[in-house]
């Protein structure tokens, strides 16, 4: 040995390739590859950042306290309860790492969150995956992987990069029908894009069972990507793992005030849900209307539309075309979808101009 090796679970992990927001060449693209918020950030979140850059000399509150409490006030849970991570992503891992380890099986569906397999290899954990319905979540199919050896099942709700939403009552079947020994991880990145009625459930698992954490994000809806705050919630024994493992002072001090802010200002959220909701309702009929030219878009809940391409127009030339006219879109080959791209809804002017490219690109291949 003349030099470290890193374990070899960490050199089987292909790294997490995020989504574009410059061509190569360096030209900015408008970026509709991340599902950020096309509408941006509340500007009382803003405001709110801001003036907590004035001491910066500080560490974060490690406890991350007042975010909690208003954390905690929005949904109605306890604040003891509740996690914070680096962005949700720091929960997926941190999840993983405290319930599974080298030998042991973390389960999920097929065109999952691509973190997950990173979340599983960097513990040794073996990545399982269990075949989709029509890109949509299986239940059974999803029972049928469960082994002796599986300790974490992560599902997101609704999905990425699908959309795809998995019922809340398929939410509690797969729940009862799980050993209350596997941690059933359920990330609700894309929740607050859903309609009240449209809830999985998920929270009230995460109140009253203990072998359930929810992971929301402040990234998505909130429009605050840039500041990397995400949190869960579930019984005071997993939470209590969590803290023993995740960084400390994970949030910063800015991020900490914009969170509260922006969980406050439910006039911004629901303005961000009502235009997502049109557009991409709007985005889904204009790609149905070419059908004709095999493109479909997978039933979407969450901020972004899937789009298959199945005739002449490929994915690939779609991605190109869309990029010539100065958008970034997700291409998928690497998630097993190179017949998928995933488009972010924008803005009505963002929208409208990416229909009528596909539009015009479709007619004429
Ligand atoms: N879960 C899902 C399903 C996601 O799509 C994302 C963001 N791409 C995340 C978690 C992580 O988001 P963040 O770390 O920004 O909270």
């Amino acid at each position: 040995m003349t030099k470290p090796a890193p374990k070899d679970w960490i050199l089987g992990i292909s790294p997490y390739v995020p989504g574009k927001a410059a061509a190569d060449d360096g030209r900015p693209l408008i970026k509709l590859s991340a599902n950020e918020n096309p509408l941006g950030t509340s500007p009382a979140a803003r405001a709110a950042l801001v003036a907590a850059t004035a001491d910066l000399a500080t560490y974060p509150d490690p406890g991350a306290a007042k975010m909690r409490e208003a954390i905690a006030a929005a949904h109605g849970l306890d604040p003891a309860r509740v996690i914070y991570g680096t962005g949700s992503d720091e929960l997926l891992h941190i999840a993983a790492s405290a319930y599974a380890g080298p030998g042991d099986e973390i389960l999920y569906v097929r065109y999952g969150f691509s973190v997950y397999d990173i979340a599983a290899r960097r513990v040794g954990a073996i990545p399982v995956i269990a075949p989709d319905a029509d890109y949509a979540t299986d239940v059974d199919a999803l029972l049928a992987c469960v082994t002796d050896r599986t300790k974490v099942v992560f599902l997101a709700n609704p999905n990425n990069p699908t959309g795809t939403m998995t019922p809340r009552e398929d939410i509690a079947r797969l729940h009862a029908a799980l050993r209350p020994d596997i941690l059933f991880v359920l990330d609700q990145a894309y929740a607050e894009y859903l309609d009240g009625d449209e809830d999985d459930g998920g929270m009230e698992l995460a109140k009253s069972a203990a072998n359930v954490l929810v992971t929301r994000t402040f990234s998505k809806i909130h429009g605050l990507a840039a500041e990397r705050i995400g949190w869960g919630y579930a019984s005071a024994e997993i939470i209590d793992a969590l803290h023993r493992i995740r960084a400390p002072f994970n949030v910063t001090t800015a991020g900490q005030a914009a969170a509260i802010a922006a969980i406050r200002d439910s006039g911004w959220v629901d303005a961000s849900r009502t235009h997502n909701r049109q557009w991409r309702e709007w985005l889904a009929a204009e790609i149905a209307a070419l059908s004709n030219h095999g493109l479909r878009a997978v039933p979407s809940k969450a901020n972004f539309l899937l789009i298959l391409f199945e005739g002449k127009l490929t994915a690939e030339a779609a991605m190109k075309g869309l990029w010539d006219e100065g958008y970034a879109t997700r291409w998928l080959p690497g998630q097993g979808l190179p017949h998928g791209l995933r488009i972010t809804i924008g803005t009505a002017e963002q929208v409208r101009a990416v229909a009528a490219k596909l539009r015009a690109m479709a007619e004429a291949a």
